[in-house]
């Protein structure tokens, strides 16, 4: 294993780069907890254009760095493992095990998007892993068998894999995907250290419970944020955003109500925590929109990072 080596931006000869992208939660209605310890989720993925890549070299045995947002000092130390307990090194043993092939392959992470930020990070690698590797080791899995194996590594994995818009209902793996051709402008703020999405299901899990919020039977349709999505209306979408998870988010983190605050100060259109959170996703109503509330929102001081994004856009692809 080797932890910290920063990959080139250059792909090695003889080795496969593919990258993913983050999502945001555009409808995330949440069920009473399951038997099987899951909860039922009705949500509406949007895929946005910030990236992470993954590239698959030749190896002996399976090897992992990771470098990039998340990973240094600067978030406090490295919330990404490089070792058997990251994501992607997951995706190189389920696939070899799936192809009967050996897992020899040295990866190699560059993460853009923030860990355990609610922008599905590591659901990205995982997906951008299974592309690559395919490839490496020629098993030629079919898209179907791809996201087969995406549904074992996580819930949001095959929806990294498939991209764009898509319903997603059951624990979120099964999925439909939905057509709408606008390009929606955002701005993901980023604040703070990231926040364990197990820790936010059951602090929702403990609210219910109290009686503090509403016990999640009868989950929310999603038609009307998806009729929103395909109007391309910005208002129409504004008012259709919903999360179950930001009221556990906002508990655990009341200074997120602060940066929620700053972003609908900025002049966003809407604002909604992305998916378990911390991240805050502020929608504006056309690029050069994103552009200005990205300006106002870095001067903020509330964000330790912010960037502007658009979505849909496709999910894992080889690069190159
Ligand atoms: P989601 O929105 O899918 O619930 P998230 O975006 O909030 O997840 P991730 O970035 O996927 O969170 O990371 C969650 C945890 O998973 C991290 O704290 C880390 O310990 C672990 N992890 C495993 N593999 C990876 C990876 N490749 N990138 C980031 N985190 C990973």
């Amino acid at each position: 294993m080797t932890s910290g080596a920063v990959p080139s931006g250059a792909v090695p000869s003889g080795a496969v780069a593919a990258r993913a992208p983050a999502k945001i939660n555009v409808h995330l209605a949440v069920g009473p907890l399951r038997p099987d310890g899951f909860h039922e989720l009705r949500t509406v993925f949007l895929a946005v254009s910030l990236y992470d890549t993954v590239t698959a070299a030749p190896g002996e045995g399976l090897s992992l760095a990771v470098a990039g947002e998340g990973t240094g000092a600067a978030t406090g130390g490295a919330v990404v493992p490089a070792d058997s307990r990251n994501l992607v090194w997951q995706a190189a043993e389920l696939l070899a095990r799936h192809a009967g092939v050996r897992a020899d392959a040295a990866l190699a992470v560059t993460k853009a998007i923030p860990a355990a930020a609610g922008l599905a990070g590591g659901s990205a690698d995982a997906a951008a892993a299974l592309v690559a590797l395919d490839v490496l080791w020629g098993t030629r899995a079919s898209r179907s068998d791809l996201s087969g194996l995406a549904a074992q590594l996580g819930s949001d994995v095959p929806f990294s894999l498939l991209g764009g818009i898509a319903l997603g209902t059951g624990r979120g793996e099964q999925l439909s995907p939905v057509l709408a051709r606008t390009p929606w402008h955002w701005v993901l703020g980023i604040a703070g250290e990231g926040l364990s999405t197990p820790t936010v299901y059951a602090e929702l899990d403990r609210l219910r419970a109290a009686g503090r919020v509403p016990d999640g039977t009868g989950l929310a349709p999603a038609e009307p944020v998806i009729a929103a999505l395909r109007s391309g209306s910005p208002a129409a979408l504004a008012a259709g955003l919903s999360n179950d998870l930001q009221a556990p988010a906002l508990a655990l983190r009341p200074a997120l109500r602060r940066a929620l605050s700053a972003a609908s100060d900025a002049g966003a259109a809407a604002v909604l925590v992305s998916g378990s959170g911390p991240t805050v996703a502020a929608l504006a109503v056309d690029e050069a929109h994103a552009v200005r509330l990205t300006a106002t929102l870095a001067g903020a001081g509330v964000f330790r990072t912010v960037r502007a994004v658009s979505g849909p856009v496709p999910g894992a692809r080889l690069l190159g």
